[in-house]
């Protein structure tokens, strides 16, 4: 048996060689401490990796478990954050909601951030870490709560982001006002067929009411209450949903615009406090 044979057990069960590749890639790294600068130099890959990488692969195939969980973390803009299946797993489309958030919180000199559905805290975390904003994030779910709380405390940045158990708006005080709004909610029409994969994944953080669009409703509704004067609304968008969500937008906020990601689709929208 050799790393070919591993790579092989997923191909075999369906998923991607490129994926199947990357996957290996992380077992090797978080099991084995093999990196690629091993990889570089050529260090053998020894009968014990290869024994640790099968036990793992079977995991991951016993009842597809994302690699990411099996891991216990997830790489996001230049840092691992801990996830379980508490949280969704950061993506790579995430990634582009945060880099448009990061440049509109420098051009701007924003300097309070509220992140709502925050998750893992990997927008959160991320805006603190490489701005001088002060975020807040909030999450209905006490469990993901714990893992925020982690992922500050794992990027060294404890007074600049902070958390709090908040069914959207629902603990934020009347006086709270932010600069930025920011999130991710959850955009999957319920009764979508999703692969095995994303089951893992906690499903509050996955699906919304209303052909995916509850979220945003109610975000963008009770969006003026809590920003100061000029302030963003910046989302992450599930696929098709641009045009319902600019028309709620088109209410309250101008210079509304649409970012499209690597697929062609459109998948951010942000706009300014009229
Ligand atoms: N804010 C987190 C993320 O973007 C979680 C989002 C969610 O659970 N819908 O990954």
């Amino acid at each position: 048996m050799n790393i070919q044979t591993i790579i092989k057990m997923l191909t075999d069960a369906g998923i991607e060689e490129r994926e199947a590749k990357k996957e290996v890639k992380m077992l090797l790294e978080h099991f084995c401490n093999y990196t690629e600068k091993d990889e570089v130099l050529r260090h053998p890959i020894t009968d014990e990796h290869i024994r640790i990488l099968k036990t793992k692969v079977e995991a991951r195939l016993a009842d597809r478990t994302p690699v990411q969980y099996i891991i216990g973390e997830s790489y996001f803009m230049g840092e691992f954050f801990k996830v379980t299946s508490d949280v969704l797993i950061p993506r790579p489309e995430t990634e582009l909601l945060v880099t448009k958030a990061i440049e509109l919180i420098k051009d701007n000199d924003l300097k309070n951030i509220l992140d709502i559905g925050t998750g893992s805290g990997c927008i959160a975390c991320t805006i603190a870490k490489r701005t001088n904003s002060l975020v807040l994030g909030v999450d209905i779910s006490s469990d993901a709560l714990r893992i925020a709380l982690d992922n500050v405390t794992r990027l060294g940045i404890n007074n600049r982001a902070v958390f709090r158990k908040s069914d959207l708006y629902s603990k934020i005080r009347a006086d709270e006002k932010f600069d930025m709004i920011i999130s991710n909610p959850p955009y999957i029409p319920i009764g979508t067929e999703l692969e095995p994969e994303l089951k893992h994944e906690p499903s509050i953080a996955l699906f919304a009411e209303e052909n995916g669009l509850q979220l945003y409703r109610k975000i963008v509704l009770q969006a003026p209450d809590y920003l100061n004067e000029g302030g963003w609304l910046i989302f992450e968008l599930g696929i098709g949903e641009s045009d319902a969500v600019k028309a709620f937008m088109n209410e309250y906020f101008e210079e509304v615009n649409v970012i499209k990601d690597f697929n062609g689709i459109d998948r951010i929208i942000y706009g300014r406090l009229i």
